[in-house]
């Protein structure tokens, strides 16, 4: 007789950013590419977790395949600063040992997660910054460099004139920065030990300066995990900084029993929008549970349960 413990639930869910996104002008082959793209990275994920691998190593390998897709503001495809610039944050999270690495404002590194992670694995820190992590960088030849404009895609460069044309016309217009994101790119995953982990990288929001980072490498705001629960993520960083997003769904679910769809419907459709923010998240239970809820017209997302079905969605009713 196999003394082996029965194989538990695998689970993973990602996103590739929430917004405004209008079927018109995605075009059909635009949103069949971004189908694709996530269905690699759910693919990536889950490749890690069928073959016993950790959830950590899992959310980063589903990161890396959303970094590397243009579609998505985060890596290749990251949105523009101001002075038309890249500038990327990232952040990932092991729920069973709430060990954690995040990075902010780097410039030259393809893949920020794979940073991020190392920032976990081979700092006393949790958090580093714009040259002193690419100092960090520096010292791991398994991190690849990249020059700034690697990130750069025709159709962000846009996205920043448009931006910059509106704030023109109107101070008043810069103040709502709604619309000026989306794209951002997370993970969540539940691995055959039963332990969690999530991550998160961005570019940011378009025509940025002063340094601005906003939730995504944040622990506790943009990205969570712990016994419980899994959380990513995506919207107007600001308001998920001041309402601590992804804690205050893990704390939810922790102190007070919450059932998870419950907690992130109650922050994410309450809380943020209560405050004047949009966005979305992806999360994750120990149970297996799968939960993506949205306040804003769509999210890129995608999934796989414990029984193995499987989906990706554009729209919020997708
Ligand atoms: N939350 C990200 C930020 O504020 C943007 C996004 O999710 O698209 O930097």
């Amino acid at each position: 007789m196999s003394t082996q413990s029965p194989r538990r639930p695998l689970a993973l869910a990602i996103h590739g950013g929430a917004g405004v996104i209008d079927t018109a002008t995605l075009g059909d082959a635009a949103a069949q590419r971004i189908h694709a793209d996530l269905d690699r990275a759910l693919d990536a994920g889950h490749a890690v977790l069928a073959s016993g691998g950790s959830a950590l190593d899992a959310v980063e390998a589903a990161v890396c395949v959303l970094e590397d897709a243009p579609h998505f503001n985060a890596g290749h495809g990251a949105v523009f600063t101001a002075d038309g610039r890249h500038e990327l944050d990232a952040s990932i999270m092991d729920g069973q040992h709430r060990r954690a690495g995040a990075v902010a404002g780097i410039a030259g590194v393809r893949n920020p997660v794979r940073l991020a992670r190392r920032v976990l694995e081979d700092s006393p820190h949790v958090f580093l910054i714009g040259a002193g992590a690419e100092q960090f960088a520096d010292l791991h030849p398994d991190i690849e460099r990249v020059p700034n404009d690697w990130f750069s895609t025709e159709v962000r460069r846009l996205q920043l004139v448009e931006a910059q044309r509106q704030e023109q016309q109107a101070w008043e217009a810069s103040q709502d920065l709604r619309g000026r994101y989306f794209g951002t790119v997370g993970a969540v995953a539940l691995d055959s030990r039963g332990h969690l982990a999530a991550a998160t990288s961005t570019g940011g929001m378009t025509n940025k300066r002063w340094g601005r980072v906003g939730d995504s490498p944040l622990i506790g705001a943009g990205t969570w995990a712990d016994a419980h629960c899994a959380v990513s993520c995506t919207g107007w960083g600001e308001y998920y900084i001041r309402n601590v997003v992804a804690h205050d769904i893990a704390a939810r679910v922790r102190y007070r029993g919450d059932r998870l769809r419950d907690a992130a419907e109650d922050v994410v459709l309450g809380e943020v929008p209560a405050h004047g923010g949009d966005g979305g998240v992806i999360a994750l239970d120990r149970d297996g549970n799968v939960v993506l809820v949205l306040s804003t017209r769509g999210m890129y997302r995608g999934w796989i349960r414990p029984d193995g079905s499987r989906g990706t969605a554009i729209h919020r009713d997708d």
